[in-house]
């Protein structure tokens, strides 16, 4: 793999920077490999770049139905936060923070982390109430959180509005330091570039349509558009298609999928230090580094496997963004688009075994899992290496539905949904 640095830059640009090589081959599908990834998304190629780093297999490939970071990846707003409630997701979601702190140096690809800090604010008194109990949540289990006033939240985000005179009054905030944002495409690619080039296979265009089980009933291989593959092992982590693919294994999930959407308007200048959240009037809001406002709305009501969200839910959210930063009334949304994301009954994600020998699933992240991608993506690789759980994805297993052993995070989630 080729290392980025200024003097690579330089030498290229002596070159007219003609001599750029692709950052992945395109191989043809092999008949058979050690392990297969369904789907190209973060979790699912960081998967891979973890079984081939750490746990030396190699002759593995990801398999993506359509592009590279082509799915909510490549469509979501990238707030980055570890700041849930029970010590199992804070150990989780800490990990991935952890390992963001870090991704471009050991990717050797900038992913543009910026810690800019996450305010979650509270409105009513329910939320003072549920925002402070995670305050001291987090705490305890050594995670950075802290409570501002109303006054220091307009001090850490200028444009913030804390008037008493709107409908849902700023009275407070959450705020986790090391939280941000990070660039999505280059969190895909970055772990692309590198997977590659320990030998994986990245394989787009290139959707599974089949999961094939011997007459153990363990995994032997999958069906895909372009053939036949046979393999021992199959991690599925295809978001908002979970379903569907695990349908293809006879496996019923305990999931429904959602579209969610978001906007960008047109660019400013930069204006906004920081990202802002809130759950009770439905917005975020962070700036991009090409100065558009990127704005988050809600899942729509109903499931549905559309990629684009309803009109009402948008405005909804503009409302309370105008409400909330009057100074952006006139701006001009310049696009919108929508995901489909997977939610469990107790709005955390399931990582782990299943009752199929050899198939092995990443989901149920809702609206909230680029957060997590390196950590994810690193204890899922451990899980499918290994055939066990990593002690840190072990309380996240499938058979917690059975058990009744939730870790319910619904208040903790960035969307109610
Ligand atoms: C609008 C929006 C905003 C969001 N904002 C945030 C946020 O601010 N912070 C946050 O933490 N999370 C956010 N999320 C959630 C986050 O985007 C997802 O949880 C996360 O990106 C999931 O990553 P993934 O790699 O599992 O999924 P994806 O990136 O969706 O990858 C799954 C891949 O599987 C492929 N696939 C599906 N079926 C098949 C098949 N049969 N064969 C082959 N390939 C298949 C898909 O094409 C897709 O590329 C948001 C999501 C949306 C939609």
């Amino acid at each position: 793999m080729e290392r980025f640095s200024g003097l690579s830059l330089l030498r290229h640009a002596f070159g007219g920077h003609q001599g750029w090589k692709p950052f992945w081959r395109e191989p043809a599908p092999k008949a058979a490999y050690d392990a297969v990834i369904v789907g190209g998304g973060g979790h699912g190629i960081g998967a891979a770049y973890y079984l081939a780093k750490e746990h030396g297999l190699r002759n593995i490939a990801v398999l993506e139905k359509g592009w590279l970071g082509g799915g909510n990846t490549g469509r979501n707003t990238t707030i980055i936060r570890s700041n849930y409630l029970f010590p199992e997701s804070a150990a989780l979601y800490n990990h991935a923070l952890k390992l963001w702190e870090t991704l471009s140096e050991t990717l050797n690809y900038n992913t543009m982390y910026s810690p800019r800090g996450v305010l979650m604010l509270a409105h009513t008194v329910h939320d003072v109430q549920v925002f402070r109990r995670h305050v001291h949540a987090n705490r305890a289990a050594g995670v950075d959180n802290e409570w501002l006033d109303a006054a220091q939240c307009k001090a850490f985000c200028p444009p913030l509005n804390i008037s008493d005179n709107i409908r849902y009054p700023v009275v407070g905030g959450a705020l986790q330091r090391r939280g941000g944002t990070a660039r999505h495409d280059a969190v895909v690619w970055g772990y692309a570039r590198a997977a590659d080039a320990m030998g994986v296979d990245i394989i787009q265009n290139c959707g599974v349509t089949g999961i094939r089980r011997n007459a153990a009933g363990a995994v032997e291989g999958v069906e895909t558009e372009r053939g036949f593959i046979a393999t021992p092992k199959v991690g599925v982590s295809a978001a908002g298609n979970t379903s569907v693919v695990m349908a293809m294994a006879g496996l019923r999930m305990p999931l429904e999928s959602y579209p969610l959407q978001a906007l960008v308007s047109e660019p400013v200048k930069p204006d906004f230090p920081c990202v802002v959240m809130s759950n009770t009037v439905h917005a975020y809001i962070s700036q991009s580094d090409k100065g558009e406002m990127v704005i988050g709305a809600g899942t729509d009501a109903y499931t549905s496997y559309t990629q684009r969200g309803a009109m009402h839910i948008a405005s909804h959210t503009l409302d309370a963004i105008c409400e909330l930063f009057p100074a952006y009334r006139r701006l001009r949304m310049l696009r919108s688009w929508g995901g489909i994301v997977d939610t469990t009954p107790d709005r955390s994600p399931i990582i782990g075994k299943t009752p199929v020998p050899g198939l092995y699933v990443n989901c149920g992240w809702g609206t909230g899992g680029f957060k997590a991608t390196p950590g994810s993506a690193h204890v899922f690789a451990h899980t499918i290496a290994r055939d066990e759980p990593h002690p840190i994805n072990a309380p996240f297993s499938l058979e917690r539905f059975r058990t009744g052993r939730f870790i319910d995070e619904a208040a903790a989630a960035a969307v109610a949904h």
